[in-house]
């Protein structure tokens, strides 16, 4: 069976996420907490999410 869209959880707000089809490695926003997650793995249309770090920039003096 394979389904359409692919599923996790954000590890930051634990919010059910369903997505389009993507591939390991890419990343995307949690549209509640809006952190950005990178895909680590897929199994069985499981998503293995990671928060990614954002770097910030320093805004200069
Ligand atoms: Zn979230």
């Amino acid at each position: 069976m394979s389904t359409a869209t692919l599923t996790g959880a954000c590890p930051e707000c634990e919010t059910d996420l369903t997505v389009p089809p993507i591939a390991q490695g890419e990343t995307f926003s949690c549209p509640e907490c809006m952190l950005t997650l990178r895909v680590e793995d897929i199994q069985d249309g499981r998503l293995t999410l990671q928060m990614v770090e954002v770097t910030l920039r320093d805004w200069g003096q």
